[in-house]
């Protein structure tokens, strides 16, 4: 799953968030935690597990309204008087009746569903139960993740995604399930759900489409609405999509990508036992990216030209990372999103090239340390899953895991762990233990030092290295010693030696604790000594450091905490006063509060500083042009907006918006 997008001029956000702001301060991290609902819940253990699904649902779109009746077979783990589920909490319960078809009791607390049974289910015995429910799921009021809509339904398109709850689930995210969704639609209609369809049975005014999915996995996802199919060209991949109007000329370009990436991955991974993949356009008031068993569901925004592959990489991955193999519990989550991001950063580093990837695993470091001192991966049941914290931790340092892990063990071996996790695991949850062994073995090396440092406990090195050159007979030795302050550390640390007129020399050490010595004989003079230089390794050093805090503060603006982003943005230029991106930000938030004399001097100063995005100059002269049209000075207004013409550069329209306010001056609002 992806989420956000945010706004101009931004630095390039990597991911879509939802159109709907954050509010949820930093300061208030402590209160998210366990508390929300989401994976937290689910860990709270369920006795029993649900096998298979049978839904038969009928959506009067027209009316956002959902009735439906759900058959659930489950197998209970000790003998059971009470079940407990997630629903949707705008659905209403009318009827549950046990196996024998008798009517029981049941109670709604927000999202929870507790049934009552008379006759206890016995244990290790499959049982059915009946739901009957139904309601109203038009807005993001109610939604099981807090302010992000993820189920609607309407005639403009219909999405109900198994985030959503829109039907009884148990053990979210953990317990896996078959399913057969019979879906009743105005005869305009189309349904895209998850499995092999069956010939849409038509009636007067309606139309039944019915999709089984027989393995047990997460097949909980329905779409729904006015589309044409447009089969990918691809030789060899099984591809459909379902673009609205707008992007159907995209239909192509996605098709090719998505097949390339299929290919791709099958053959680094190992084939998915079925390859069909329905890619589908959904709203753009969700997620930006979403994927079930054979299907990817993208917001409008995620669908562009050129492809943005990355996000179509990520999502793909899941068809082999949640849909094919998922984590055994909550805490186990990063196998699954940390996985899907390193998954497509290796596609990126085999389409784009090695400068792509290291960018990529770049920014992703700086990802991580934004929030890495919340909680060690292990403990991600602790989180809600929709915050900053959650993709800092999950997301982006789960990647950086793995890209540890395959630094530790080397490609080969990295290869071979990703294989047989496919392979075992197939059709099942996998936990860390059982994943670290399959690494064990891939690699026929222990590997609980690994997991301990980066899995289950936080903390992130920062090196420092003195050292000092000796002459040879032939050539130079440069004897060093390089420190880091966590005690637990060790991993093998790259130490590379610029020297004059020649290649680098680089050597692999084997660091263990807080200090490490190391001796490297050059043929020509050494000049500089770098401690990990192709960022292996999570940690902070200068550069990364400007990054986390920057990344930090444009956070807090994204959550409209402004006092508190102010305060951020003072910090990134504690550590960097020539920031002009910093000192942008901060006049923005100025001008967004109407404190126009502080706005113009922080606009001035990044006139002055490191202009660093270059947009930053014509945005500047543009936005002290939009000060002196408030405060009506219209000549210095036209001043500014000259200036800005005269930077040529028209970054997310800024020169277009430059000649509208030439002629007619800015107003508030008026954009
Ligand atoms: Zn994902």
């Amino acid at each position: 799953m992806v989420r956000s997008v945010s706004a101009v001029p931004a630095a390039y956000p990597r991911r879509l968030r939802p159109i709907r702001k954050w509010i949820v301060h930093a300061s208030l991290v402590g209160v998210a935690l366990g508390l929300a609902a989401g994976w937290g819940r689910a860990e709270s253990g369920s006795n029993f597990d649900v096998k298979n699904y049978t839904i038969d649902a009928q959506l009067l779109t027209s009316q956002h309204l959902i009735t439906a009746t759900a058959r659930i077979d489950l197998i209970p783990r000790i003998d059971l008087t009470a079940l407990n589920f997630e629903l949707h909490s705008n659905l209403r319960v009318e009827k549950v009746t046990d196996p024998s078809g008798q009517d029981v009791t049941f109670k709604r607390d927000g999202l929870n569903l507790s049934i009552a049974l008379l006759n206890p289910l016995s244990a290790g015995k499959l049982s059915s139960i009946t739901v009957k429910y139904g309601g109203l799921l038009n807005s993001a009021d109610g939604s099981p993740v807090e302010g992000i809509k993820v189920a609607y339904i309407g005639a403009d398109g219909t999405y109900l995604l198994y985030p959503g709850r829109w039907f009884p689930v148990n053990g979210y995210g953990v317990n896996r399930f078959a399913a057969t969704m019979n879906i009743t639609v105005p005869s305009d209609e189309v349904v895209i759900a998850s499995g092999k369809a069956a010939v849409p049975e038509r009636e007067p005014g309606q139309v039944t489409y019915s999709y089984v999915f027989d393995k047990e996995s997460f097949p909980g996802t329905v779409i729904a609405g006015h589309y044409a199919a447009q089969p990918a060209t691809a030789i060899g991949a099984d591809i459909a999509l379902y673009l609205k109007p707008d992007h159907e000329s995209l239909a192509p370009s996605y098709g090719d990508t998505a097949a390339k990436i299929l290919g791709f991955y099958s053959d680094i991974f190992g084939p998915l036992p079925n390859s069909h993949l329905a890619i589908v356009e959904i709203a753009d008031d969700t997620v930006g990216g979403y994927t079930a068993p054979g299907l990817v569901a993208l917001a409008p925004r995620a669908i562009t030209n050129p492809v943005n592959y990355k996000l179509l990489a990520h999502e793909i991955s899941h068809l082999w990372w949640r849909c094919l193999v998922s984590p055994a519990t909550p805490n186990d989550a990063f196998l699954d999103e940390g996985l899907a991001e390193y998954s497509k950063a290796l596609y990126v580093q085999q389409a784009a090239g090695d400068a792509a990837f290291e960018d990529l695993m770049r920014a992703t470091a700086v990802g991580a340390l934004t929030h890495e001192e919340v909680a060690p991966i292990a403990q991600a049941g602790q989180l809600h899953e929709f915050t900053p914290e959650y993709e800092s931790i999950v997301f982006d340092k789960g990647a950086m895991v793995f890209h540890m892990l395959r630094w530790v063990i080397g490609d080969d071996a990295f290869h071979q762990t990703l294989k047989l996790l496919a392979e075992q695991y197939a059709w099942k949850s996998v936990s860390t233990d059982q994943f670290q062994r399959l690494a064990e073995k891939a690699s026929k090396q222990e590997l609980t030092f690994f997991f301990a440092q980066w899995v289950n406990s936080t903390g992130v090195p920062q090196f420092k290295r003195t050292w000092a050159v000796y002459r040879l007979q032939k050539g130079y030795q440069v004897v060093g010693k390089m420190q880091q302050d966590l005690d637990i550390f060790r991993m093998p640390v790259e130490v590379r030696v610029v020297c004059q007129g020649s290649r680098p020399v680089t050597e692999r050490i084997d660091m263990v604790g807080t200090t490490s010595d190391f001796t490297i004989d050059t043929r020509t003079k050494p000049l500089r000594v770098l401690v990990d230089p192709a960022s292996q390794i999570l940690k902070f050093d200068d550069q990364t450091k400007y990054q986390v805090e920057m990344a930090r503060a444009d956070q807090l603006r994204e959550q409209q905490a402004y006092l508190d982003a102010i305060k951020q943005y003072q910090d990134v230029l504690q550590i960097n006063s020539n920031s002009s991106l910093a000192h942008y930000r901060l006049g923005d938030i100025h001008f967004m509060l109407r404190n126009y004399n502080a706005a113009m001097e922080e606009f001035r100063r990044g006139l002055d500083g490191d202009l660093n995005p270059k947009w930053i100059e014509v945005w500047s002269h543009l936005k002290l042009g939009e000060i002196f049209d408030v405060t009506g000075q219209r000549d210095r207004a036209l001043n500014e907006y000259q200036r800005a013409l005269q930077t040529n550069d028209n970054t997310q329209g800024a020169l277009d918006e430059a000649n509208r306010y030439i002629q007619k001056p800015y107003k508030p609002g008026s954009q």
